[in-house]
């Protein structure tokens, strides 16, 4: 225990839903880190993540829906 931590001041927060992991459980651990803290969330048991900027994994997700789609065609294309 730090003297950060002994204040009852914890960042809270959880990992987006995309990083959830199984077991849910475990992967929806609050971060113990105290409130404003620097660099990645880190949970009860140790384990880190971070977020990335929503804009930024929106981008990636349509990426990958845009790939899926592509291949859903070409699947097709090829079926014919
Ligand atoms: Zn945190």
């Amino acid at each position: 225990m730090s003297a950060d931590s002994a204040d009852g001041e914890l960042c809270g927060r959880c990992r987006p839903r995309w990083l959830e992991t199984v077991p849910l459980v475990v992967s929806r651990l609050p971060c113990v880190r105290p409130a404003g803290h620097e660099g990645p969330h880190e949970d009860a048991i140790w384990q880190r993540w971070v977020e990335l900027p929503p804009e930024l994994v929106y981008a990636v997700a349509v990426a990958c829906v845009a790939e899926q789609l592509r291949r859903a065609f070409a699947d097709g294309e090829a079926a014919r």
